[in-house]
């Protein structure tokens, strides 16, 4: 990543930081001011953040925008929990857990291993 990248990545924070203290979201111009940038470097930010799905700006007035935090959630592949036909035990364990001496786990994983070899 280069410097322009990382200052980029690094306002685009700041600003959905911004952004998401604002729940009923934030006026684009208020927004670049807040930030103590300009109009032009707030548009990127917002574009970068846009892209990324983090954001939604609707019209306001005139070529004003509102700008609101989009909420995400991610789906998780329920495939992750699966090694072949075995279900990750974790899923279901009602034992007092210690991970690294856990035997389920470590078949798991065994298991896991060779349905990856297959
Ligand atoms: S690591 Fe073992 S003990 Fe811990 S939750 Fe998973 S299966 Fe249960």
């Amino acid at each position: 990543m280069t410097s322009s990248t990382d200052e980029l990545v690094q306002k685009a924070e700041q600003a959905l930081a911004l952004i998401k203290s604002h729940p009923d979201g934030i006026v684009q111009s208020e927004l670049w001011k807040e930030l103590g940038t300009d109009s032009r470097t707030c548009s990127r930010i917002l574009k970068y953040l846009e892209d990324e799905g983090k954001i939604a700006r609707q019209a306001f007035k005139g070529n004003t925008y509102i700008v609101k935090w989009v909420k995400t959630q991610k789906k998780i592949d329920p495939m992750l929990f699966m090694a072949g036909e075995a279900l990750l035990p974790c899923v279901a364990c009602t034992e007092e857990c210690d991970v690294p001496s856990c035997k389920m786990l470590e078949d798991w994983i065994y298991e896991l291993v060779f349905a990856e070899m297959e």
